[in-house]
């Protein structure tokens, strides 16, 4: 069984309905901070109340819905789930301080960093069956309806654990539907039976997203556009009135901004992540904790380090469903290391080529990584390899030759993101040249 969530764009049925949400949506908000400011923060690090301790407390003669008599027009489970939220918090504050980020405490949140209400087990009712095509109605128990813009069905036998309503910064709404299913995954090819030739080495960088054994490299998205959209759209924030109407307008559309860049690198990245899993039988990468930190490149290590991790987390959840094995291998000495005969030579960042001075392979210095990179992964599936197998041999030809298949009009050594993004990105489908050579 495993955990998904399904997110939809959401409309309210009508302006009520929208006022309702927000309304049980702020009455969360004030659970939240009174259970955590008057209950949970005031106590001693070795006596915390419990979740359940306090949750309870919103019951009873002399509990907070007694006190706060508005408290009871919002979904009472909707509540807990308020009080759960703290302790989710704390976890996401931990694991960020376990990965060296300084963090400070839970705080009382304002309204605009609390934009949610999480409807769990019960208070729900969806309905796909209605009679429009991508369309689904969410019932919310004391709310009302939310229409979803119904683009991807839930999985049939599926158990809905979770609904979480939200209203965005953008000012739009989404509803989030956690489910539980049996996907019913392709089984992962034997280990004995994987032929390294369908198995595929990649080197994620800066200045290239992807360099790959294969000789392929994709190009980082260009990202200008929606900066200059950004930081235009800050500009004007900045010269509106703070909180007038103007100002909420202003702000609502720098957030669709930042939504767009984000949507954008997302599609980028699962669209590749998908076709290398599954076109390949095995596909090995970088693990990329310590990546970051050999990588010393300042403020642009701490950005790629961010996008290089969720290209890993898409990696293995495409992996998982398109039957393909996504393996990590400890990155040090990829690039120093020679991919034909094992010899090292220091190589600052400059130094774009790869020569070997003991057996004279002379490639690129990100392609010889990426065969690096497929040969320790070999090694750690358990794949019989030879050198030959590995890469492309000495392969007469270099990466930017083969980089792309032949029906193609662009003649750069690298496919650009914008094929990708807008044609789902023909170009995995047929091997390069020195692939099909191989085989
Ligand atoms: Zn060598």
């Amino acid at each position: 069984m495993v955990e998904e969530t399904f997110k939809y764009a959401a409309t309210p049925e009508d302006a009520e309905t929208a006022t309702a949400a927000w309304h049980d949506i702020q009455t969360c908000r004030e659970v939240y901070n009174h259970a955590l400011t008057q209950e949970y923060r005031p106590r001693p690090d070795y006596d915390k109340p419990s979740y359940t301790e306090m949750q309870n407390k919103l019951t009873g003669t002399t509990g907070w819905k007694q006190r706060w008599p508005e408290w009871k027009n919002a979904y009472s489970k909707c509540l807990q789930m308020a009080i759960r939220r703290i302790k989710q918090s704390e976890r996401v504050l931990e694991s960020l301080q376990t990965r060296g980020y300084n963090v400070g405490q839970l705080k009382w949140k304002p309204p605009r960093e609390y934009r949610s209400i999480t409807y769990n087990q019960s208070g729900f009712d969806v309905d796909h069956n209605t009679d429009r095509t991508g369309h689904a109605i969410v019932n919310f128990s004391k709310i009302g309806d939310f229409h979803l813009n119904y683009h991807r069905p839930l999985p049939e036998d599926g158990d809905i654990t979770q609904i979480i309503l939200k209203k965005e910064k953008t000012g739009d709404w989404s509803v989030s539907i956690v489910v539980e299913y049996d996907p019913q995954y392709p089984e992962k090819p034997c280990v004995e039976e994987i032929n390294p030739t369908d198995t595929v080495g990649i080197d994620l960088g800066i200045t290239k997203f992807i360099h790959d054994s294969a000789g392929r490299s994709f190009g980082s998205l260009d990202e200008q556009r929606d900066r200059d959209r950004i930081e235009r759209r800050h500009r004007n924030l900045s010269r509106k009135a703070y909180g007038s109407n103007s100002w909420e307008k202003a702000r609502q559309k720098l957030a669709q901004a930042y939504d767009q860049l984000q949507n954008r690198r997302e599609d980028y990245r699962e669209k590749l992540a998908d076709e290398y899993t599954t076109r390949y039988d095995a596909v090995f990468l970088e693990d990329l904790d310590v990546k970051a930190m050999t990588e010393d490149d300042g403020n642009s290590r701490n950005i790629a380090s961010m996008s290089w991790r969720q290209t890993i987390q898409a990696f293995k959840r495409h992996g998982k469903k398109n039957g393909c094995y996504v393996i990590e291998v400890p990155p040090e000495g990829t690039t120093k290391r020679c991919s034909q005969c094992g010899c090292e030579t220091e190589k600052p960042l400059w130094v774009r080529e790869h020569s070997c001075p003991s057996c004279g392979f002379e490639t690129d210095r990100d392609y010889n990584a990426a065969l690096e990179i497929k040969r320790l992964g070999l090694e750690k599936l358990g794949v019989e390899a030879t050198m030959q197998t590995v890469g492309q041999g000495m392969a007469e030809s270099t990466p930017a030759e083969t980089a792309l298949p032949g029906d193609t009009e662009e003649t750069s050594d690298e496919v650009s993101p914008k094929r990708v993004v807008e044609t789902g990105s023909p170009c995995l489908k047929e091997p390069p040249k020195a692939a099909s050579r191989q085989g």
